[in-house]
C-alpha cells in the first residue's frame, strides 16, 4: 500500500494568455512520463482553480474543464505510481492555504527521507490527505517559520533528501527547483511575455516556447512580474548525479536534457555498442520505439543495413508502465508485431534500450523466432540493471531484476537469444560525453548510490483500512 511518486512530469506557466491551455499542451507532450493521472491548478486574481483526475491528459481535460481553469498562471502534473493507483487523493498538483498564502506544488522524483519527515510532521499534528511524499513538501512549507513564500520554500527544500524537480505556484509567482544532485531534469523557456517550465524540452517545442536554460541543481527560481530571480537552497555539489536512465529510456528522444539531445545520446550508445559487441549478421532491427535510436547508431557504426523488422501498434500505451503484470504482458503482444517477409531466414541484431525483468525481451525473441528469424543476437544499449532506483525511476526490487540474480549466459538462455551483450558502464558514460565522469547517477547499473537512502527507501505507509477513498470519476474542488 505504500505509494511513491515515480516517473512523473511537471509543468508550469507564468503570464501566458490562458495558462490552462498552455499547461494542457505541456502535459500532453509529457504524457510519456506518467499515464495514471494528471492535474492542473491555475490562479486568477488570487483564486485557485483545480482539475485533476485519473487517466490520460486527453481524457481528463476538455473544453469545459479548461474554460473552468481561469487565469494566466498555472502548474500541472502527470503521474505514475506503482500502487495505490485508484487513490485520487494522490493525484497532483497538491495545494493548500497557508500563512504564506495559497500554494500549489507539483513534484517529480522521490524524496528519500519522506518517511522520516512524514512521521515527524504527523507527530507534530500535521493532517495528511494522501500518501505521496510530495505532500510532505506542503506541510514543511506551511509550518516553516520563514514568513515569505521564497524563504519558506528555501527552508522546505533544505530539509529534503533525494530526487526532486518541483514547480510551485502562489498568488503572483511561480517557483521551480531541482535537488542538489540534479537527478531529474527541469528547464525554463520564454513564451511571449511570460515563461514556461517543463520536465522536458519537448513540451517547449509543442508550444513554440524558446528554451532559456536548465534549472541548476540546488537552485530555486522565482518568477514574478519583475522577471526571473535565481536563488539557492543548497551549495553547489562538486559532483552532481543526473539520472542516466532518462537518457537510456525515460525521456523523449526529441528532448534535450542535461545539455544533450536524447536521440543523439541513444544513437551514440548504439554506436558504442556496435564497436564494443559486433556481430556477423544480415541486418539490424530496433525494438520500437525505445530501441530505434540506438539501432540507428549500431547500424551506422557496423555498416549493417537497418530494417523495419517490428512494427508497433501506436494505440497501445507503454507496456511496462502499466502497473499490473497481467495488463503488462498482454500489452507486449498487442503492441509489437514482427514483419515476417523482412526477417524470415535472416540473422538479426536486435537492439533494445534496456533489460529489466527480462520478460518482455523473452516474448519479443520468441515472436521473432516464430516469424522465421534464423539467428537472434540481442544487444542492449545500456548495462545490466542490477539495483533498484530510489530516485524516481520505477525499477522493481532486486529479486525481480534478472541481471541482479543471473549471469549473462543464463539470461541469454532464458530469453532464447543466440547471443546477448550489454553496453558497459564505461561506454555508456562515453556515449553521454561524461568526461570526466562526474555528471551522472549510474546506481541502477553499478550499485553506487549517490544519496544515502534512509530506512532502505521505506515509503510512507498506509494500509487499506487507513485509506480515505474519494468517490466518483471527477475530482474537482
Ligand atoms: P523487461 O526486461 O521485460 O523488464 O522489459 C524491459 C523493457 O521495458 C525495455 O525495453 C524498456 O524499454 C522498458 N523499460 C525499462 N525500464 C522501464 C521503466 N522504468 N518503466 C517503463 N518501461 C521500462
Amino acid at each position: 500500500m505504500s505509494d511513491m511518486v515515480h516517473e512523473c512530469g511537471v509543468f508550469g506557466a507564468y503570464n501566458v494568455a490562458h495558462a490552462a491551455t498552455t499547461c494542457f499542451y505541456g502535459l500532453y507532450a509529457l504524457q510519456h512520463r506518467g499515464q495514471e493521472g494528471a492535474g492542473i491548478v491555475t490562479c486568477d486574481t488570487s483564486q485557485f482553480f483545480v482539475v485533476k483526475d485519473s487517466g490520460l491528459v486527453s481524457d481528463i481535460f476538455n473544453k469545459e474543464s479548461l474554460t473552468y481553469l481561469k487565469g494566466t498562471n498555472g502548474i500541472g502534473h502527470v503521474r505514475y505510481s506503482t500502487t495505490g493507483g485508484n487513490n485520487k487523493a494522490n493525484i497532483q498538483p497538491m495545494y493548500s492555504k497557508t500563512s504564506k498564502g495559497k500554494i500549489a506544488i507539483a513534484h517529480n522524483g522521490n524524496i528519500t527521507n519522506a518517511y522520516v519527515l512524514y512521521n515527524q510532521l504527523k507527530e507534530a499534528g500535521a493532517l495528511f490527505q494522501s500518501t505521496i511524499d510530495s505532500e510532505v513538501l506542503l506541510h514543511l512549507f506551511a509550518t516553516s517559520k520563514k514568513r515569505s513564500p521564497l524563504e519558506a520554500m528555501q527552508d522546505t527544500l533544505s530539509h529534503l533528501e533525494g530526487a526532486f524537480s518541483i514547480v510551485a505556484m502562489g498568488d503572483g509567482y511561480l517557483m521551480a527547483a531541482r535537488d542538489p544532485n540534479g537527478f531529474r531534469p527541469l528547464a525554463l523557456a520564454k513564451l511571449g511575455k511570460g515563461y514556461v517550465i517543463a520536465s522536458e524540452t519537448c513540451a517547449f517545442d509543442l508550444l513554440n516556447a524558446d528554451y532559456v536554460r536548465d534549472i541548476e541543481p540546488g537552485e530555486l527560481i522565482m518568477i514574478t512580474d519583475d522577471g526571473v530571480e535565481s536563488h539557492r537552497f543548497a551549495e553547489p555539489l562538486k559532483r552532481v548525479s543526473q539520472c542516466i536512465f532518462e537518457h537510456v529510456y525515460f525521456a523523449r528522444p526529441d528532448s534535450d536534457i542535461f545539455g544533450l539531445n536524447v536521440h543523439q545520446a541513444r544513437k551514440e550508445m548504439g554506436r558504442q555498442l556496435a564497436l564494443q559487441s559486433p556481430v556477423d549478421a544480415d541486418m539490424v532491427i530496433g525494438i520500437p520505439d525505445s530501441g530505434n535510436s540506438a539501432a540507428l547508431g549500431y547500424a551506422e557504426a557496423s555498416g549493417l543495413p537497418l530494417e523495419m523488422g517490428i512494427i508497433r501498434n501506436h494505440y497501445v500505451g507503454r507496456t511496462f508502465i502499466q502497473p499490473r503484470q497481467r495488463i503488462r504482458s498482454l500489452g507486449v503482444k498487442v503492441k509489437l508485431n514482427p514483419v515476417k517477409s523482412v526477417i524470415q531466414g535472416k540473422r538479426l541484431v536486435v537492439i533494445d534500450d534496456s533489460l529489466v525483468r527480462g520478460t518482455t525481451s523473452k516474448e519479443r525473441v520468441s515472436a521473432l523466432r516464430r516469424a522465421g528469424a534464423k539467428e537472434i543476437h540481442l544487444r542492449i544499449s545500456s548495462p545490466p540493471v542490477i539495483g533498484p532506483c530510489f530516485y524516481g525511476i520505477d525499477t522493481p526490487s532486486k529479486d525481480q531484476l534478472i541481471a541482479a540474480n543471473y549471469s549473462i549466459a543464463a539470461i541469454c538462455e532464458y530469453i532464447g537469444a543466440d547471443t546477448l551483450a550489454f553496453l558497459s558502464v564505461k561506454n555508456l558514460l562515453r556515449a553521454v560525453q561524461d568526461d570526466p565522469h562526474n555528471r551522472f547517477c549510474t546506481a541502477c547499473f553499478d550499485g553506487k548510490y549517490p544519496v544515502k537512502v534512509t530506512h532502505k527507501g521505506k515509503k510512507i505507509f498506509e494500509s487499506r483500512k487507513e485509506r480515505i477513498q474519494l468517490y466518483g470519476t471527477s475530482n474537482r474542488y
